[in-house]
């Protein structure tokens, strides 16, 4: 059993995942894990020392010899059947993340949909592999490109979104021939448990795919591993360029997305339905906790009023309430201190209008903010330059287009944008010169399908590798190119230049 020290007896331990099996701690450190809808402690999570991380590593560096020579055909079936189970079990993955993160049910059961399309482009896997071949290279000697595994590699992810984002690293590592360390956030480790258990039932071999729970000495353990060739995070700013520079320092392979401020430009031409609808779904679902949410509204010209008008009449038919329960569309926060730390925002910057409070009207019990709406926010203001990362939507109301497109452009972020417009070619002019990675005509929050991939510019990602879809095989594997001669006595002779094709 787990070392807890004065864990109340409802709270339930949740241990790590080595070699196919539960691993209760043994550091005598754990954390509390929350139902945030009731503010209850429902969860001590067991927090790794150092030895501990080398025992999942070394669990895992066990297991890579056969998993890395299996066949791809095999490898194949493998994520078929994963596919299925997970499939079959979608409703079961959500409850976790409703329980321990807030989300609305039906909005983590989308978070299991957008992550099981990582795992069904990965059942393409040996298609992904795919090398290129120059047959007669030189007279006699055909060259060749292989893409091979690197290794044992690491994966280290945020809150928000407890499976999807693991599933980003961990599908297309495993199906590459790595094998895996997960470190998820210790705010919600339940779903990632699960995720092992369900791979394990699905015939994923022991010591394939690994968890190991933790704080900052697990993160450390891992970016200081010798074992380890490569570690992908995602994460806030900060915490994204310390790992980054940490596993690259020691040697790895890194991609490390941050965190974001995405804007939503809106122009006069646009469909202001369509504009307050996106605006509303964009900002407020998942709390705003989403690091493609849109967090500032742009506003050009004459549409500001109108539109902040018809985001304000839809505000209130935004059930806010315990994730479970069917009817809610927004749950709360993850955290009172996180809750405490957004509600903060709502008038602290003068000459900015609150239109709609959010702390009004809100459950008394849980770590719930309601919808709540900035007007008149300029560069400078906290509300314009933090990430909030809660459902705070902030309005900034400029003149032209290309003000709008300066403000995104430098801004120090460059996750997500977007624009709303009717007119094409302003639509194109956007897309040719805003500095972000990923960008919505008319689509609010534009996430990129599995078999394209995900990133963000500036202060979004460090590295050069989006992650999952093509950039995903890419980071997770490594080229040799073979060049290569059959026995032919009659060409053989000796030759002290610098090869040559001939
Ligand atoms: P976070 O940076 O606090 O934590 C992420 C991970 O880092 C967790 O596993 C955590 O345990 C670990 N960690 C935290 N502090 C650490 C430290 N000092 N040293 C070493 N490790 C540490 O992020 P979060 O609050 O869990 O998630 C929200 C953030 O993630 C937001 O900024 C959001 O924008 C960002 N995010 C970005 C993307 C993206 O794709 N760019 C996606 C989701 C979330």
């Amino acid at each position: 059993m787990t070392d807890l020290v004065d864990a109340p007896a409802t709270v339930k331990p949740i241990n790590h995942w080595i070699s196919g099996v539960a691993y209760p701690g043994r550091s005598g450190r754990s954390g509390p894990v929350f139902n945030p809808a009731t503010g209850a402690e429902t969860g001590a999570v067991d927090f790794a020392s150092v030895a501990e991380v080398d025992r999942a590593v070394q669990a895992a560096k066990q297991a890579l010899p056969a998993w890395r020579a299996l066949s791809l055909a095999r490898r194949a079936e493998l994520f078929f059947a994963i596919r299925e189970l997970f499939h079959a079990k979608r409703e079961e993955i959500a409850k976790h993340l409703t329980r321990e993160h807030g989300k609305v049910l039906s909005d983590a059961l989308g978070e299991v949909t957008r992550g099981l399309e990582v795992i069904e482009f990965c059942c393409g896997i040996p298609h992904l592999l795919k090398g290129g071949m120059s047959e007669q290279a030189s007279t006699g000697v055909d060259v060749y490109s292989i893409r091979q595994p690197l290794g044992v590699v690491a994966g280290i992810t945020p809150f928000n979104f407890p499976a999807m984002v693991p599933m980003w690293m961990w599908a297309p590592a495993i199906a590459c021939g790595n094998t895996f360390v997960l470190k998820p956030s210790e705010k919600d480790p339940s779903a990632s448990f699960y995720v092992a258990e369900l791979l394990k039932e699905a015939g994923l071999p022991d010591g394939v795919f690994n968890v190991i729970n933790g704080d900052k000495v697990a993160v450390d353990a891992i970016l200081e591993h010798p074992d380890i060739a490569a570690v992908s995070f995602v994460g806030s700013t900060p915490i994204a360029k310390y790992v980054y520079e940490t596993a690259t320092a020691n040697g790895k392979r890194c991609q490390a997305l941050g965190g974001a401020k995405n804007h939503m430009i809106v122009l006069p031409d646009a469909d202001i339905d369509m504009a307050a609808d996106a605006a509303v779904s964009a900002a407020y679902g998942s709390a705003g906790e989403r690091c493609m949410a849109v967090s500032l509204l742009v506003a050009v010209g004459d549409v500001a009023d109108p539109l902040v008008e018809a985001i304000k009449q839809r505000i209130p038919n935004v059930k806010v309430g315990d994730g479970m329960e069917a009817s809610s569309e927004m749950g709360p926060l993850i955290t009172r201190a996180h809750r405490d730390k957004v509600a903060s925002y709502i008038g602290a910057d003068d000459g900015a209008t609150v239109v709609v409070d959010g702390r009004d009207g809100c459950p008394a019990d849980g770590f719930f903010l309601a919808p709540t709406l900035i007007d008149d926010v300029k560069p400078g203001m906290r509300a314009y330059e933090d990430e909030i990362f809660g459902p705070v939507l902030s309005v900034t109301r400029v003149a032209t287009y290309d003000e709008a497109v300066r403000l995104v452009n430098e801004n120090p972020y460059g996750n997500g944008t977007a624009i709303f417009t009717r007119d094409g070619g302003v639509a194109r002019q956007f897309q040719f010169e805003v500095q972000a990675g990923m960008v919505g005509i008319n689509v609010p929050i534009p996430v990129p399908v599995a078999y394209y991939s995900f990133g963000g510019w500036k202060a979004s990602l460090f590295g050069d590798r989006h992650i999952y879809g093509p950039e995903g095989i890419d980071f997770y594997t490594r080229s040799k190119v073979v060049t290569s001669r059959w026995p032919d006595p009659a060409t053989s002779k000796v030759d002290l230049g610098f090869p040559q094709t001939r």
